[in-house]
């Protein structure tokens, strides 16, 4: 064992017993390379993080940049930092009317605990509404309204008046009530196994929570910026959520996460309390210019549209007898082969020829493909001829 190795399973602490350990060296578009020198096509993308690739020469160039001018200077929302206000004002750009202000904070669950409380703060309720099977982050209050059992019951109590609806069901819809603060909904849930609701349930959720009051959050951290084939997964739908949670790929690849509201729900946080929520390293400088950065690669390069194009040619090329389903749109795709062990041969197997794929929290019979959104036709027919070569070994 490599000196790294015994390191990394002596001091480092540890998330599973059986990680995949790959030394790395580098990352650079669509590929990893490990210190063994070999590359793999990376089907993960740092799970839906590096949706313009990794190290995109712009992202990089702005990080550069603005680590030549200041890194951390002061706890967000003091002091006028260049890179945190451009971010803001882009993504008021591309997003619609309602969605108008961003406060950044530095991952996915966070930008959910901030998004439950400032429901409460704009409804005065307590009642949380999600959905079973749903992610929304490891901190507790985004594990409460997590619907995921396995993930919740060693860390009990958990918040109080949070109630569990069926994903895409419409008679559970009900439950939203007068007493509701917000309903958290991933648009396509994630974790789950890729599962994308009716878009006459999306607008009858959107109906209800106007109709009672109660604030729509969707959580587009592993959907968002292009993931789905659209911008924001809700494009999809044409159903505009009153908070917007983002992470993941927000950041080019750095460490950050947002919500993003209309500005007038934003400035109950600014008073009764007076910093009603704060974050040290929220909306660090290098981070947003690498954000900005990449937004901008994003949408000049055509990378929303191209995921589109390649999620199809994923699906027409994966026909095989061992798949019972590939669901999902545009590159967040789950490879459905009904039966655990044989996902964990066929990763294990893809692995093996320099394909890397992944598995789902919630969905242990698929595994996942999301690759960066720049990846290309010979790339995908490449990825699917290995798998497809696996899925023969079974
Ligand atoms: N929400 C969703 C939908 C997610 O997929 C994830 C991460 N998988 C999170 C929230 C949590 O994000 P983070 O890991 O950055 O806290």
């Amino acid at each position: 064992m490599s000196e790294l190795l015994s390191a990394f399973h002596t001091h480092l602490a540890q998330t599973s017993p059986f990680p995949i350990a790959l030394d790395i060296v580098g990352a650079e578009g669509c590929h990893i390379t490990a210190r063994n020198g070999q590359q793999y096509l990376d089907l993960v993308a740092g799970l839906a993080v590096n949706n313009v690739g990794h190290r995109h020469p712009k992202v990089v160039a702005a990080i550069k940049e603005q680590a030549d001018r200041y890194l951390h200077v002061i706890p967000y929302g003091e002091f006028l930092q260049a890179p945190q206000v451009l971010l803001a004002e882009r993504l008021a750009s591309v997003l619609p009317e309602s969605l108008n202000c961003t406060y950044f904070v530095n991952s996915g669950t966070e930008a959910n605990e901030a998004a439950l409380k400032l429901a409460k703060r704009i409804t005065g309720r307590t009642k949380l509404v999600a959905c079973h099977k749903s992610y929304h982050g490891s901190t507790h209050g985004s594990l409460s309204i997590t619907g995921n059992e396995e993930k919740k019951y060693r860390n009990r109590p958990l918040l109080p008046d949070v109630h569990f609806m069926r994903f895409n069901v419409a008679e559970d819809l009900d439950m939203i009530d007068a007493r509701t603060a917000a309903v958290v909904v991933e648009p396509v849930q994630g974790d789950a196994g890729v599962r994308i609701p009716g878009a006459a349930w999306m607008h009858a959720l959107r109906a209800r929570c106007t109709a009672v009051g109660a604030m729509l959050i969707f959580d587009e951290v592993q959907t968002g910026f292009g993931r789905t084939g659209k911008l924001f997964a809700f494009g999809h739908f044409g159903v505009v959520p009153d908070i917007l949670v983002l992470g993941k790929a927000i950041g080019g690849g750095m460490p950050m996460g947002a919500f993003v509201s209309a500005a007038e729900h934003m400035r109950l946080l600014t008073h009764d309390p007076v910093l009603g929520h704060i974050t040290t390293f929220g909306g660090h400088p290098v981070n947003c210019a690498a954000g900005l950065a990449a937004l901008e690669v994003l949408l000049e390069e055509g990378m929303v549209e191209n995921a589109l194009r390649m999620g199809e040619l994923f699906k027409e090329l994966l026909v095989h007898p061992a798949i019972g389903e590939v669901r999902g749109t545009g590159l967040m795709l789950a490879v459905d082969l009904g039966d655990a062990g044989k996902v964990q041969r066929v990763v294990q197997g893809c692995l093996q020829r320099g394909v890397l794929g992944f598995w789902f929290l919630s969905c242990p019979t698929a595994f996942r493909i999301a690759p960066p959104l720049c990846i290309t036709e010979e790339l995908v027919r490449g990825a699917c001829a290995a798998i497809t070569q696996e899925l023969d070994r079974l």
